[in-house]
Protein backbone atom coordinates (compact mmCIF):
# COMPACT_ATOMS: atom_id res chain seq x y z
CA UNK A 1 0.00 0.00 0.00
CA UNK A 2 2.86 2.75 0.76
CA UNK A 3 4.37 2.00 -2.25
CA UNK A 4 3.42 4.81 -3.54
CA UNK A 5 5.23 6.99 -1.16
CA UNK A 6 8.01 8.79 -3.37
CA UNK A 7 11.43 7.21 -1.85
CA UNK A 8 14.08 9.51 0.05
CA UNK A 9 17.78 8.25 -0.45
CA UNK A 10 19.45 10.34 1.96
CA UNK A 11 23.29 10.07 2.42
CA UNK A 12 25.08 10.30 5.91
CA UNK A 13 29.05 11.30 5.24
CA UNK A 14 29.31 11.73 9.25
CA UNK A 15 32.72 13.01 9.91
CA UNK A 16 33.74 12.91 6.33
CA UNK A 17 34.19 15.48 3.71
CA UNK A 18 36.61 18.63 3.22
CA UNK A 19 36.52 21.84 1.07
CA UNK A 20 38.16 19.30 -1.31
CA UNK A 21 34.69 16.66 -1.43
CA UNK A 22 33.18 19.41 -3.48
CA UNK A 23 33.82 17.27 -6.54
CA UNK A 24 32.25 14.27 -5.21
CA UNK A 25 29.61 16.41 -4.66
CA UNK A 26 29.52 18.16 -7.78
CA UNK A 27 29.02 14.63 -9.42
CA UNK A 28 26.42 13.79 -7.40
CA UNK A 29 24.17 16.61 -8.38
CA UNK A 30 25.06 16.03 -11.88
CA UNK A 31 23.51 12.36 -11.73
CA UNK A 32 20.96 13.55 -9.91
CA UNK A 33 18.33 14.96 -12.54
CA UNK A 34 19.12 11.51 -14.41
CA UNK A 35 17.18 9.63 -10.96
CA UNK A 36 14.63 12.17 -10.24
CA UNK A 37 11.86 10.19 -11.45
CA UNK A 38 13.14 7.18 -8.63
CA UNK A 39 13.71 9.05 -5.21
CA UNK A 40 14.61 12.44 -3.49
CA UNK A 41 17.75 12.86 -2.58
CA UNK A 42 19.28 14.49 0.70
CA UNK A 43 22.95 14.64 1.51
CA UNK A 44 23.59 15.15 4.75
CA UNK A 45 27.66 16.74 4.96
CA UNK A 46 29.61 17.38 8.37
CA UNK A 47 28.19 21.33 8.93
CA UNK A 48 31.55 22.63 7.88
CA UNK A 49 29.93 22.26 4.02
CA UNK A 50 26.21 22.46 4.28
CA UNK A 51 26.13 26.17 3.48
CA UNK A 52 28.72 25.61 0.48
CA UNK A 53 26.74 22.92 -0.91
CA UNK A 54 23.05 24.27 -0.63
CA UNK A 55 24.23 27.35 -2.20
CA UNK A 56 25.85 25.21 -5.37
CA UNK A 57 22.45 22.79 -5.06
CA UNK A 58 19.89 25.73 -5.29
CA UNK A 59 18.04 25.21 -8.24
CA UNK A 60 18.69 21.81 -8.28
CA UNK A 61 16.04 19.20 -9.16
CA UNK A 62 15.37 16.22 -6.49
CA UNK A 63 18.44 17.33 -4.36
CA UNK A 64 18.77 18.91 -1.05
CA UNK A 65 20.90 19.45 2.22
CA UNK A 66 20.26 18.27 5.57
CA UNK A 67 22.29 18.45 8.78
CA UNK A 68 23.50 15.64 10.97
CA UNK A 69 22.01 16.27 14.35
CA UNK A 70 20.79 19.91 16.50
CA UNK A 71 20.69 21.34 19.43
CA UNK A 72 16.98 21.24 20.89
CA UNK A 73 17.91 25.57 21.77
CA UNK A 74 17.33 28.12 18.99
CA UNK A 75 20.57 30.08 20.24
CA UNK A 76 22.48 30.44 23.57
CA UNK A 77 25.21 29.56 25.61
CA UNK A 78 25.89 25.71 23.81
CA UNK A 79 29.28 26.24 23.18
CA UNK A 80 30.12 23.92 20.01
CA UNK A 81 26.51 22.93 19.41
CA UNK A 82 24.59 24.05 16.05
CA UNK A 83 20.51 24.95 16.36
CA UNK A 84 18.05 23.78 13.84
CA UNK A 85 17.86 27.08 12.86
CA UNK A 86 21.42 27.61 12.13
CA UNK A 87 21.01 24.90 9.75
CA UNK A 88 17.77 26.09 8.03
CA UNK A 89 19.66 29.54 7.64
CA UNK A 90 22.40 27.36 6.12
CA UNK A 91 20.41 26.32 3.54
CA UNK A 92 19.36 22.51 4.96
CA UNK A 93 15.70 21.52 4.49
CA UNK A 94 16.19 18.66 7.26
CA UNK A 95 18.41 17.02 9.84
CA UNK A 96 19.19 13.91 11.00
CA UNK A 97 18.53 13.33 15.06
CA UNK A 98 19.15 10.33 17.41
CA UNK A 99 21.88 8.24 15.01
CA UNK A 100 22.94 5.30 17.25
CA UNK A 101 26.37 6.99 16.80
CA UNK A 102 25.04 9.98 18.59
CA UNK A 103 23.01 8.22 21.14
CA UNK A 104 26.02 5.93 22.10
CA UNK A 105 29.06 8.66 21.27
CA UNK A 106 27.57 11.35 22.90
CA UNK A 107 24.56 9.62 25.47
CA UNK A 108 21.75 10.86 23.79
CA UNK A 109 18.65 9.60 25.19
CA UNK A 110 14.87 9.14 23.35
CA UNK A 111 13.62 12.02 25.56
CA UNK A 112 16.78 14.36 23.58
CA UNK A 113 16.05 12.93 20.78
CA UNK A 114 12.24 14.60 20.48
CA UNK A 115 13.92 17.61 22.05
CA UNK A 116 16.09 18.00 18.78
CA UNK A 117 12.72 16.61 16.23
CA UNK A 118 10.36 18.88 17.82
CA UNK A 119 13.66 21.85 17.40
CA UNK A 120 13.51 21.01 13.46
CA UNK A 121 10.14 21.31 13.11
CA UNK A 122 10.43 25.16 14.98
CA UNK A 123 13.26 25.81 12.29
CA UNK A 124 11.08 24.13 9.38
CA UNK A 125 13.23 21.62 9.06
CA UNK A 126 12.66 17.84 8.29
CA UNK A 127 13.85 15.66 11.18
CA UNK A 128 14.56 11.89 10.01
CA UNK A 129 14.49 10.08 13.33
CA UNK A 130 16.68 7.01 13.95
CA UNK A 131 15.98 3.96 15.64
CA UNK A 132 17.03 0.69 15.75
CA UNK A 133 18.43 -2.53 18.58
CA UNK A 134 21.69 -3.37 19.12
CA UNK A 135 23.09 -6.86 18.65
CA UNK A 136 22.67 -8.06 22.42
CA UNK A 137 19.03 -6.23 21.93
CA UNK A 138 18.34 -8.28 18.85
CA UNK A 139 19.70 -11.66 20.16
CA UNK A 140 17.85 -11.42 23.36
CA UNK A 141 14.26 -11.03 20.96
CA UNK A 142 14.21 -7.80 22.24
CA UNK A 143 13.87 -5.78 18.39
CA UNK A 144 10.35 -4.80 18.28
CA UNK A 145 9.94 -4.06 21.93
CA UNK A 146 13.49 -1.65 21.59
CA UNK A 147 11.72 -0.17 18.11
CA UNK A 148 8.42 0.88 20.15
CA UNK A 149 10.00 2.89 23.36
CA UNK A 150 12.48 4.94 20.63
CA UNK A 151 9.12 5.41 18.67
CA UNK A 152 6.91 5.86 21.97
CA UNK A 153 9.46 8.26 23.41
CA UNK A 154 11.92 9.90 20.28
CA UNK A 155 9.07 11.24 17.78
CA UNK A 156 7.68 14.57 18.71
CA UNK A 157 3.76 15.20 18.97
CA UNK A 158 1.52 16.20 16.02
CA UNK A 159 4.16 15.37 13.03
CA UNK A 160 3.14 15.55 9.51
CA UNK A 161 4.36 13.38 6.76
CA UNK A 162 6.24 16.16 5.26
CA UNK A 163 8.26 16.92 8.66
CA UNK A 164 9.00 13.50 9.85
CA UNK A 165 10.95 10.91 8.51
CA UNK A 166 11.36 7.44 10.39
CA UNK A 167 14.83 5.66 9.79
CA UNK A 168 15.24 2.36 10.88
CA UNK A 169 18.75 1.38 11.42
CA UNK A 170 19.94 -1.69 13.19
CA UNK A 171 23.09 -0.98 15.67
CA UNK A 172 24.59 -4.14 14.26
CA UNK A 173 23.68 -3.23 10.21
CA UNK A 174 25.41 0.09 10.56
CA UNK A 175 29.05 -0.11 8.59
CA UNK A 176 29.73 -3.42 9.15
CA UNK A 177 28.63 -4.76 6.12
CA UNK A 178 25.72 -6.98 7.92
CA UNK A 179 22.47 -6.64 6.80
CA UNK A 180 19.36 -8.26 8.28
CA UNK A 181 17.28 -10.63 5.61
CA UNK A 182 14.46 -8.92 3.77
CA UNK A 183 12.17 -10.87 5.62
CA UNK A 184 12.96 -9.13 9.14
CA UNK A 185 13.18 -5.89 7.70
CA UNK A 186 9.48 -6.12 6.22
CA UNK A 187 8.71 -7.18 9.72
CA UNK A 188 9.69 -4.34 11.24
CA UNK A 189 9.02 -2.04 8.90
CA UNK A 190 5.58 -3.00 8.98
CA UNK A 191 5.47 -2.52 12.61
CA UNK A 192 6.48 0.69 12.26
CA UNK A 193 4.30 1.23 9.63
CA UNK A 194 0.86 0.81 12.58
CA UNK A 195 3.03 2.63 15.00
CA UNK A 196 2.68 5.87 12.81
CA UNK A 197 -0.44 5.46 11.50
CA UNK A 198 -1.81 4.76 15.44
CA UNK A 199 -0.03 7.77 15.95
CA UNK A 200 -0.51 10.25 13.28
CA UNK A 201 -3.57 8.51 11.16
CA UNK A 202 -2.89 9.54 7.52
CA UNK A 203 0.25 11.24 8.03
CA UNK A 204 1.50 8.26 9.42
CA UNK A 205 0.11 5.95 6.37
CA UNK A 206 2.18 8.71 4.32
CA UNK A 207 5.41 8.74 6.57
CA UNK A 208 8.75 7.47 4.96
CA UNK A 209 10.56 5.53 6.62
CA UNK A 210 13.95 4.82 5.61
CA UNK A 211 15.89 1.21 5.92
CA UNK A 212 19.99 2.22 7.17
CA UNK A 213 22.51 -0.41 7.60
CA UNK A 214 25.51 -1.33 4.76
CA UNK A 215 23.33 -0.55 1.91
CA UNK A 216 25.18 -0.86 -1.13
CA UNK A 217 24.72 -1.18 -5.13
CA UNK A 218 25.22 -4.62 -4.38
CA UNK A 219 21.85 -5.00 -1.69
CA UNK A 220 20.11 -1.86 -2.56
CA UNK A 221 17.47 -3.05 -5.17
CA UNK A 222 16.21 -6.08 -3.19
CA UNK A 223 16.05 -3.62 0.63
CA UNK A 224 14.64 -1.16 -1.29
CA UNK A 225 11.66 -3.39 -2.66
CA UNK A 226 10.35 -4.24 0.69
CA UNK A 227 6.79 -3.42 1.71
CA UNK A 228 7.17 -0.30 3.66
CA UNK A 229 10.73 0.35 2.68
CA UNK A 230 10.53 4.11 1.59
CA UNK A 231 13.94 4.73 0.55
CA UNK A 232 17.42 4.17 2.68
CA UNK A 233 19.39 5.99 5.03
CA UNK A 234 23.09 5.24 3.86
CA UNK A 235 26.85 6.16 5.44
CA UNK A 236 29.54 4.39 3.55
CA UNK A 237 27.71 4.42 -0.11
CA UNK A 238 26.83 8.00 0.23
CA UNK A 239 30.44 9.38 -0.13
CA UNK A 240 30.73 8.01 -4.07
CA UNK A 241 28.67 9.75 -6.63
CA UNK A 242 28.34 6.50 -8.07
CA UNK A 243 27.35 4.45 -5.64
CA UNK A 244 24.74 7.02 -4.03
CA UNK A 245 23.16 7.81 -7.36
CA UNK A 246 22.84 3.88 -8.35
CA UNK A 247 21.45 2.86 -4.90
CA UNK A 248 18.85 5.66 -5.54
CA UNK A 249 18.20 4.28 -9.18
CA UNK A 250 17.49 1.15 -7.46
CA UNK A 251 14.48 2.36 -6.08
CA UNK A 252 11.16 0.60 -7.67
C1 LIG B 1 24.51 5.22 8.89
O1 LIG B 1 25.50 5.65 9.47
O2 LIG B 1 23.42 5.77 9.04
C2 LIG B 1 24.66 4.06 8.03
C3 LIG B 1 23.59 3.45 7.63
O3 LIG B 1 25.96 3.69 7.72
P1 LIG B 1 26.40 2.56 6.67
O4 LIG B 1 25.57 2.71 5.45
O5 LIG B 1 27.85 2.82 6.42
O6 LIG B 1 26.15 1.24 7.34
Amino acid sequence: MTKTIRPLIAGNWKMNGLKASAAEFAAMLAGASKVVGKADLLVCPPATLIAGFAEESKGSIGLSIGGQDCAPQPSGAHTGDISAEMLADAGARAVIVGHSERRADHGESNELVREKAEAARRAGLTAIVCIGETLVQRDNGQTLEICRDQLDDSLPGGARADNLVVAYEPVWAIGTGLTPTAADVEQIHHFIREFLVGRFSGDGAAMRILYGGSVKPANARELLAVPNVNGALIGGASLKAVDFLAIAADCP
